[in-house]
């Protein structure tokens, strides 16, 4: 029954990694900080229909920002208002966490803190370069619960 499925979901968390529940990277909607928002801009984001949009500066591995798109709300495509300006206003630091971090950990995180998305990051430290970090991708609140409700959930 659905109880118990639950029951079992919840008890799976802890053998799970972010990285097994992100979404991948190729696949996650991105912003260019240096993006003018005009109105074909603000009708692709609206599009997407995503509520957090990671935002990078030069090139998508640095990731500076996380755009909640209700931000958007007031910004008059006539202005062409550059992205820059929300994300100063705004200053919304991307929560960052490791790929194998276990989904109750996970869990706990997005209820304490003030973020519903995570970047999954990989470091590098194999020997021959120097150390550094890889974005493999994005987790968020409704990726976990999916994990305890053992099915999707259809966004309206
Ligand atoms: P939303 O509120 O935008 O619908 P959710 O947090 O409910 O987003 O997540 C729904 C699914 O969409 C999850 O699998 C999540 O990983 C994915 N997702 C969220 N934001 C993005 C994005 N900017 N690009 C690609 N996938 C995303």
């Amino acid at each position: 029954n659905e109880e118990a499925n639950i029951i079992a979901g919840a008890l799976q968390l802890a053998n799970k990694r972010v990285e097994d529940i992100m979404t991948k990277m190729e696949d996650v909607f991105m912003l260019d900080i240096n993006t003018i928002l005009d109105f074909e801009t603000m009708a692709e984001i609206l599009n997407y229909g995503y509520t957090r949009v990671p935002v990078y500066d030069g090139d998508k591995t640095n990731i500076v920002h996380l755009l909640n798109t209700k931000e958007l709300a007031l910004i008059d495509p006539d202005d062409n208002t550059a992205l820059k300006t929300v994300c100063r206003f705004y200053d919304h630091r991307p929560l960052v966490v490791d790929y194998d971090v276990k989904l109750d950990q996970m869990l706990q995180d997005f209820l304490h803190g003030n973020s519903h998305m995570a970047i999954v990051q990989r470091l590098h430290n194999d020997g021959d370069h120097d150390p550094y970090y890889e974005n493999l991708g994005v987790v968020t609140l409704e990726d976990v619960i999916e994990e305890i409700i053992q099915s999707e959930i259809i966004d309206e």
